[in-house]
């Protein structure tokens, strides 16, 4: 499992998709996918209050749809949001019109010009029209792979500590993800913290 996103797959994706945010200053981004859910999105809005950090949270729809109220201490609290569609669709396995409009229901919820592709995947029509759409494609530099069952807590920690100014971290506000993310997250937070980053949200 590579951690850190390879420098041919950033270019073989294009220049529109951002790998990584460039900045002269100690900024790292850190991201959290497939939320918002009220067994663990609490958790890390706890944990990212108690660093003074931000982040960016790419929900999925259908999570708006069904608390509201969580979605909404997300903005309060001064984080931001990306559009995730409604139903986690994987591009590639989706048809154009189904996935649109899936992007379009989920825009409806959640008002953002950022977008992140389920799985990474996307087909270049689907992009295309994205882009028309005005939205900006958001991928990541470094992806914990906190989900993954196959990985220790400790796993997940050394794949995320790759970090470099403008850098985008995957992680998932997920039950799935939860054990190996909320260990990585103090830890990442703590040891970028003592070098003097600061943890932003994609604006
Ligand atoms: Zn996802």
């Amino acid at each position: 499992m590579i951690s850190r996103i390879p420098k041919f797959l950033r270019l073989i994706a294009g220049k529109e998709c951002e790998f990584h945010i460039p900045t002269k200053e100690k900024i790292i981004y850190l991201t959290f996918d497939d939320g918002p859910v009220p067994e663990v999105t609490p958790k890390v809005l706890d944990i990212l209050k108690r660093h003074n950090a931000k982040a960016t949270f790419f929900c999925v729809g259908d999570n708006i749809r069904k608390y509201p109220e969580l979605y909404k201490i997300l903005l309060d609290e001064g984080h931001n949001v990306g559009n995730h569609t409604m139903h986690h669709l994987q591009g590639l396995k989706t048809s154009f019109s189904d996935y649109m409009k899936d992007v379009e229901q989920s825009a409806e919820l959640c008002s953002s010009n950022l977008f992140r592709p389920p799985y990474g995947r996307i087909s270049k029509r689907q992009k295309q029209e994205l882009l028309k759409r005005n939205f900006r494609l958001i991928f990541w530099s470094v992806i914990s792979f906190d989900y993954s069952k196959k990985i220790s807590q400790e796993k997940c920690l050394k794949n995320s500590l790759k970090l470099h100014s403008g850098d985008i971290i995957l992680f998932h506000d997920s039950l799935k993800a939860e054990k190996n993310m909320l260990y990585a997250l103090e830890r990442v937070l703590l040891f970028y913290s003592e070098k003097g980053f600061r943890f932003c949200a994609i604006r």
